[in-house]
């Protein structure tokens, strides 16, 4: 085991302890109460960050529109905000060691998994930085008599409401956006994973983001999360969660009629047929379920094999899973990392219960490794022998468990792929190219992935058909939920 030494960097952020940064000043919760932020890996108490509540996202969401209204942000020159946008991801870039170690000891994810993820935040943040300057609005047809243009504006003041499966690509994924087309943004980080979100907005104002225009309040769901949703003087939320607080989300803004865009989540199925690689689908289909410790909203979780290669596959599946090392973040060797909370080792344990119970077979796993202290490690999990109206194939579990499904052929592959609620992402495995595409049109869901699983691109876009929600982020997409049109008439007359 190759244990790394915390940065003095990431010690010094956590016993200072963070502040949440509202209208440029960091600043407490206006109660002065706190909540403790936990090392998933230990189960111990790392620090604490400020309980922001209503009050606290009222001052939020006062600075952000006095930043949107006085145009200190949208009014800068197009190259300026260029430029501010791309040292923010520049910044991100020469912070890597810290953040990353920062986001490892929150959330428990692998430290090298965690520098990946660090990269692909400054990249989202340099991705969108070419957008202020190709932001286009329109001419339209018109007689000799008119002269009509569109022009495309921001929203205003966008709120972002995060969950802690990849705390800070979330969190670049909701700003760069929002900045690029010049609104101002109040965001609210998981309580589970506060850190990384707290060091951005430092690294927002250090780029020379005006006060107001990025404003991070942490707190609960319940207190500082709905209060955003609900907030009157917030154009839109953009949240990314599960399907049952994006309802609560949807309903919270009927209230102003705000724009909202959800990313929720996923049941996503990677279908294996006959005629793959099988040695890459089964490596691909590991990394696919069980990356992250399987807290990834895109996993493929229902895992559907053609019949004729079942249990070569299912073998090949175990072998590529025991290969992987299940250890503590900060450990340079582990593959997989705990869970993220007590909450959720015992919410992933119950489905492993509930698998079983139904009639599904263990092949690998199947318990909480408690070889690894007091942490939440869950051993990766796969279940053989399932049926898709089971609740492991039709539930989220958000933790690393997989369900094989056995099918016949592509007609059958693709109606179990369509049969849940969800539709978010799914992979396909073959080397026969029509039968690639004719899945990939067949599949209701947001991504198809042929033959590998898991990627993703600041310029594709992202999100969900179905019940994984509505609205797309990333690339050009991205532009239409943040801005709006103006139609100008103009009598020439
Ligand atoms: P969650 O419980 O829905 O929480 C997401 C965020 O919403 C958190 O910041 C949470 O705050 C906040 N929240 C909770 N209740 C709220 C309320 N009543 N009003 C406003 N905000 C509220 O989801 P999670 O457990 O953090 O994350 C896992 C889920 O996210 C999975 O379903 C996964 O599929 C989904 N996900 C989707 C995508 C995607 O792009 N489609 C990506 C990643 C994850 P607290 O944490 O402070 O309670
Ligand atoms: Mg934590």
């Amino acid at each position: 085991m190759a244990q790394v030494e915390l940065l003095a960097e990431v010690t010094k952020f956590i016993e200072r302890p963070p502040k949440m940064t509202i209208g440029g000043t960091a600043v407490e919760a206006k109660s002065s109460r706190t909540f403790d932020v936990i090392d998933p890996s230990t189960g111990d108490k790392l620090t604490e960050v400020p309980r922001g509540a209503a009050e606290d996202i009222d001052a939020a969401v006062a600075a952000a529109r006095e930043s949107f209204d006085d145009r200190r942000w949208s009014g800068l020159r197009p190259g300026k905000r260029t430029d501010i946008l791309y040292k923010i991801g520049e910044l991100i870039k020469r912070n890597t060691p810290e953040l990353a170690q920062l986001e490892a000891i929150d959330s428990g994810k692998p430290v090298n998994l965690a520098s990946g993820e660090i990269w692909a935040a400054g990249e989202a943040f340099r991705y969108f930085s070419g957008w202020p300057t190709k932001t286009f609005g329109e001419t339209n047809p018109s007689d000799d008599n008119m002269f009509i243009y569109s022009l495309r504006e921001p929203l205003g003041v966008c709120g972002g409401i995060i969950p802690w499966n990849f705390p800070l690509i979330m969190a670049a994924w909701k700003i760069a956006p929002a900045l690029a087309f010049g609104n101002s943004v109040v965001l609210k980080p998981a309580e589970q994973t506060p850190l990384t979100a707290l060091r951005l907005a430092e690294l927002c104002l250090e780029a020379g983001v005006p006060e107001g225009a990025v404003n991070v309040v942490t707190g609960l769901g319940e207190e500082a999360g709905a209060a955003l949703a609900a907030h009157d003087d917030v154009d839109k939320i953009t949240f990314t969660g599960s399907t049952g607080v994006g309802r609560k989300i949807l309903e919270a803004s009927a209230g102003n009629l705000k724009r909202t865009t959800l990313e929720l989540g996923g049941k996503s199925p990677n279908i294996v047929f006959a005629d793959a690689n099988l040695r890459r689908a089964s490596k691909g289909s590991m990394m696919g379920v069980f990356l992250n410790s399987g807290q990834v909203c895109t996993a493929g979780t229902r895992i559907l094999v053609e019949k004729s290669i079942h249990d070569e596959f299912v073998e090949s599946l175990v072998g590529a899973t025991r290969s992987m090392k299940l250890g503590p973040a900060l450990d340079d060797d582990s593959g997989m990392g705990p869970v993220v909370s007590a909450e959720q080792l015992e919410r992933v344990t119950s489905y492993i219960d509930i698998g079983r119970s139904e009639g599904a077979r263990v092949v690998t796993g199947g318990e909480r490794a408690t070889d690894l202290g007091d942490g939440y490690f869950v051993q990766p999990t796969i279940f053989a022998g399932v049926r898709n109206d089971m609740r492991i194939a039709q539930e989220e579990i958000f933790g690393p468990v997989a369900a094989v499904i056995e099918v016949a052929d592509v007609d059958e592959a693709i109606a179990v792929a369509n049969d849940t609620m969800y539709g978010l992402a799914s992979a396909v495995w073959t080397s026969d190219v029509s039968k690639a595409h004719k899945v990939a049109r067949g599949i209701k869901a947001g991504t198809v992935w042929v033959n590998t699983a898991g990627l993703y691109d600041p310029s594709v876009s992202f999100g969900g058909y179905k019940q994984s929600g509505f609205g797309r982020e990333l690339g050009k997409h991205s532009m239409e939920g943040y801005t709006q049109t103006k139609s100008v008439w103009v009598n020439l007359r």
